[in-house]
């Protein structure tokens, strides 16, 4: 029995659960990179608590404030456990998103320590906001950024990687936007000894993989919560607080985003609940669906590096991310194209760094709302236009 086959019952009540995806069943949408759709429970909650329980955090002596301040130092408890985080000295704070987050990092953290001559290694073939703001925190300090190698031949191969006496931070990213590679961050933390600190730019692997802090060694998490199921406007930084200085953010902040905490927690309670190894899953094998499709088509190129496309690859696998170009039509042409039949994808350039694609292409991003279904009508549409 196949993955597909074993969990299919299981997907069928989830996707159920989305309505957008319930209400458009026409439509195959494929753009989850971008942003996932939301499930009822999340809408529910965010509902609930407007209608019921509305008013400001921190501020305030009677009842509705006090339940809200509570209500969000829950929702902080969540984000330790959901990360896998059993440590006492971490912290959790909410912000707009992982742009917002990673450069929070880089600015308020990062750079005040930053003396001339020191570097942070920086993914420049990965997403602008996991590059631009380490590139600032050098510029305020007269540091050095140098790249993380990626090539499409060995994908992350850190072997010749060097983290030098003056590295201060690894900017590394969970799981590549375009190729949906691994950066198997494990290898980082070997390669730079226990001292080095390494920030996670889990945009793409929050709310896709289980993620567990016990074992990945990094010392900040950033992600969005409109990627894992919440609304868009909230996403939290996870600070372990052993390496350096513990990680406050800079100036005021303000009233907090509490409807988006309410969704983020409600989402991270329904991604529990489905299991986040069954949807790792899922995914997998619905990208493997297309890729194999895909491969068999000469008309199209898939980007990345190629053995990670094996099932049983040596090097990481991907994650429920596809890339790929027509060799003759055009990405943005193809993108129109494919809306024009009902399929959402995103056609250009992802926001890549100066080290990635020079032109644009078209992603593929199914979650676990998508279908074996879905994934065999866009390759017949593909296959139809070879
Ligand atoms: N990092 C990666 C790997 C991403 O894919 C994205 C968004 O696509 C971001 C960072 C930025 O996320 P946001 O726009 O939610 O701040």
């Amino acid at each position: 029995m196949t993955v597909l086959d074993d969990l299919g019952d299981w997907q069928c009540e989830l996707r159920k659960q989305f309505p957008m995806i319930e209400g458009n069943p026409d439509v195959a949408y494929l753009d989850s990179a971008a942003t996932s759709q939301k499930p009822q429970a999340v809408l529910d909650a965010v509902m609930d608590y407007l209608t019921t329980g509305n008013a400001n955090a921190a501020r305030g002596t009677y009842p509705w404030a006090n339940r809200t301040t509570a209500r969000i130092e829950q929702a902080r408890e969540q984000v330790r456990r959901f990360l896998g985080d059993m440590t006492d000295t971490s912290g959790v704070h909410f912000v707009s998103g992982t742009t917002e987050g990673l450069r929070a990092v880089a600015r308020d953290w990062l750079a005040p320590q930053l003396e001339p001559g020191d570097e942070i290694l920086v993914p420049f073939a990965d997403h602008t906001a996991n590059t631009l703001p380490w590139v600032e925190a050098a510029a305020l300090a007269a540091a050095a950024v140098r790249a993380i190698p990626y090539d499409v031949a060995h994908d992350y191969d850190h072997r010749n990687l060097v983290v030098g006496p003056r590295t201060r931070m690894i900017a590394a990213t969970h799981v590549h936007h375009v190729y949906g590679s691994d950066m198997n961050v494990h290898r980082l933390r070997a390669l730079a000894g226990p001292d080095v600190p390494i920030c996670l730019d889990a945009a793409q692997s929050a709310g896709h993989v289980p993620i567990s802090l016990d074992t990945l060694d990094v010392d900040f998490v950033v992600f969005s919560g409109h990627k894992m199921m919440a609304l868009p406007g909230i996403g939290a930084i996870w600070a372990r607080n052993r390496r350096g200085p513990a990680y406050a953010p800079a100036g005021w902040s303000g009233s907090p985003n509490t409807s988006g905490i309410i969704s983020l927690a409600a989402a991270m309670d329904w991604l529990d609940d489905a299991g986040l190894e069954r949807i790792a899953r899922w995914n997998q094998a619905l990208e493997l669906r297309l890729t194999s499709g895909l491969a068999a088509m000469p008309a199209y190129e898939i980007l990345g590096c190629q053995t990670s496309l094996a099932a049983d690859s040596p090097v990481q696998r991907r994650h429920s991310i596809v890339t790929f170009r027509h060799r003759s039509i055009g990405s943005n042409d193809l993108g129109f194209i494919l809306a024009s039949e009902g399929l959402l994808v995103r056609a250009d350039g992802h926001c890549q760094a100066e080290q990635g694609e020079k032109t644009s292409s078209v992603r593929v991003s199914p979650h676990i709302y998508n279908t074996p279904a879905e994934i065999d009508r866009l390759l017949r549409v593909l296959a139809r236009l070879q």
